[in-house]
């Protein structure tokens, strides 16, 4: 049998495209079944962006456990996350009928549009505006392309692809409809994760790699777990025992495996020996995996920041004093600004930015570092007088870097053992084999003389202007890699740490906030703190609301939290942003 709104919706059929604006308001109750559609955007033709549905359950009717829906935060976006993927496979045809699918070409009057849309999670579990859920209610946004032949409705079309989005709602938002025991695994997996992610610190570490875990990925586009039968070399982790820790979790028990402590730790290894998969694992440990994904127990410090070189990109105002002086002609580096940094002054901007909104670790990779930047052997001082050298290399400021501001750094050097002087610990890859070298490290290390009494120099405080922030256009982010900001682009592809294209989406709306109402001529660790919060903030009654906020009207279906460390990076590589010291 039909519902009322089914019924509405054919009724438009053969009418002009602008009556599917007839749906948009307060809601349609679906009879018989605990749920209420909403068309919170309809789109004005059939090549406008598809419209914005949400379907609403009260909880009462959805019936999941208070003890996942309110009990704690991370519980909740566990909950969120798994009744996303269970609707999302549901409209991809779970049931025998791909509700995803377009139609396309044809004539200008042949049938166009139908395709309904979830935010389709990767392998993180992560607070997504997609599925929403509170004591009152849980509710999913998705994005429906309205059919219609040129201007013309196909009311019957649309009315049979909403009944599918009821039927895959029954289906995903209703406890019953669930495997119980899936969902409760789920739950749980992310509760551990973040449970030990939060030990850390009390621990004196900065990252964990459970023994067992599944560092490679299938390929370099491809982040699901690497299988034997990808690659029969399949090396699973296991810790040296030297450096093993024990944790308990509430739900795993207990469990085993390499604990990085705070201070300076470098891997080495030959080339093609894991040190870049050790090191990719440990920065995307800030993130909990869904069950499966091998990298569930490794987890860092949620402060860490991936550090690397980004030459082009613009630096604003930034004090990269403690890297950088004596430039040719006087150029100033306590306000240094340029449109096309190099690859030395980025990766000293890129530390910098992070130390000021909070980093507490750093993780560095040698394959994206300048080797200036990093260090200079005796040669090349013998050679270029230190005088006439700009830079000091990061060798003799990743000591300092702990000692005075008590920021970690775990870094990656095939290349040159200066490192070993001022390691903490040092560890090996060998055939994708964890050892622990420190002992013989040190001893090598003890011969070079890198000087140790040094202090890192001030971090930076600038302002951010009012200046320059808001879009004159059109914000969408176009993939991971570059955020349309009106007329100007803000290239994301050096952001390492950002996995989901809609948190780039958020992070584009972030600004625009950032543009209009939000206080800022203030320091850019204030404003990025008080975004972070408004964004983070939980709604009343309990659920994750912050991120709504972001939508100028309607909820948006597709965000995904960024962290602050990646909403400051977005608005310091905003070349119209402005910034006084
Ligand atoms: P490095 O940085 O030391 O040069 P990479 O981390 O880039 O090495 O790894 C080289 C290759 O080895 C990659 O293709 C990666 O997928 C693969 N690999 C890394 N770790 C493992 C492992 N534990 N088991 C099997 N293959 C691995
Ligand atoms: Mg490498």
């Amino acid at each position: 049998p039909l519902s009322q709104l089914q019924r509405k919706i054919q009724e438009l059929d053969g009418r002009q495209y602008p009556c599917y604006k007839d749906l948009a308001g307060g809601g349609w109750d679906v009879e018989k079944r605990a749920m209420t559609v909403f068309f919170d955007r309809v789109q004005g033709d059939s090549y406008a962006p598809p419209s914005w549905v949400r379907v609403r359950v009260p909880m009462a009717a959805a019936g999941f456990l208070a003890a996942y829906v309110s009990q704690s935060r991370i519980r909740n976006t566990a909950l969120c996350d798994y009744v996303t993927r269970v609707l999302s496979d549901k409209l991809h045809g779970g049931d025998g009928t791909d509700w995803t699918q377009t139609v396309k070409g044809g004539g200008w009057a042949s049938s166009k549009g139908g395709d309904l849309q979830i935010d389709t999670p990767g392998q993180y579990v992560l607070e997504r505006s997609s599925v929403v859920a509170n004591s009152e209610f849980i509710e999913a946004r998705v994005t429906l392309s309205l059919p219609a032949r040129g201007r013309t409705i196909e009311g019957y079309r649309a009315a049979e692809i909403v009944g599918g989005l009821c039927d895959a709602v029954e289906g995903s938002l209703f406890s019953k409809a669930l495997d119980a025991t899936a969902l409760k695994q789920h739950i749980e997996a992310v509760e551990d994760q973040e449970h030990l992610r939060c030990q850390l610190a009390q621990l004196g570490l900065v990252a964990f790699v459970g023994n067992g875990a599944v560092l490679p990925r299938k390929s370099g586009v491809d982040d699901r777990p690497m299988t034997k039968k990808d690659s029969a070399d399949l090396v699973k982790f296991e810790s040296p025992s030297s450096m093993e820790v024990t944790v308990s979790l509430p739900h795993a028990g207990e469990i085993t495996g390499m604990g990085i402590k705070k201070g300076v730790t470098v891997i080495v290894g030959g080339g093609f020996h894991g040190k870049s998969t050790l090191l990719q694992a440990l920065q995307l440990g800030i993130y909990n995996k869904v069950p499966g994904d091998g990298r569930e127990y490794v987890v860092c410090d949620p402060h860490a920041v991936k550090i690397r070189a980004e030459d082009g990109r613009s630096v604003k105002c930034t004090d990269i004093s403690p890297f950088i002086n004596n430039l040719p002609f006087g150029k100033a580096t306590t306000e240094f600004t340029t449109g096309d940094a190099s690859g030395s002054t980025s990766q000293a901007a890129n530390i910098i930015e992070a130390l000021e909104v909070g980093a507490s670790t750093l993780l560095v990779d040698e394959d994206t570092c300048a080797t200036n930047f990093m260090i200079r052997d005796e040669k090349m001082k013998a050679l270029v007088s230190p005088e006439k050298e700009p830079i000091t290399a990061f060798v003799t400021k990743v000591r300092p870097l702990f000692n005075d501001l008590d920021v970690s750094t775990i870094l990656v050097v095939g290349g040159s053992g200066d490192f070993f002087a001022v390691a903490d610990a040092v560890i090996m890859m060998d055939e994708y084999v964890v050892k622990d070298v420190t002992q013989r490290a040190r001893e090598i290390g003890k011969k070079s003389g890198i000087a140790d009494g040094s202090s890192f120099g001030k971090v930076s405080r600038r302002r951010l202007c009012k200046n320059g922030l808001a879009a004159d256009g059109k914000v969408a982010a176009r993939s991971l890699r570059c955020l349309q900001y009106g007329g100007t682009e803000v290239e994301l592809s050096c952001i390492e740490q950002l996995v989901e294209i809609s948190q780039a989406r958020a992070i584009g709306d972030a600004l625009q906030l950032l543009g209009g109402g939000f206080a800022v001529n203030r320091p850019m660790a204030a404003v990025i703190r008080d975004l972070e919060k408004q964004i983070q903030a939980e709604g009343k009654p309990v659920g994750i609301q912050g991120l709504d906020t972001l939508s100028h009207r309607e909820p948006c279906p597709f965000y995904v939290m960024p962290r602050r460390f990646e909403l400051a990076a977005a608005v310091n590589r905003l070349r119209t942003a402005e910034f006084a010291p």
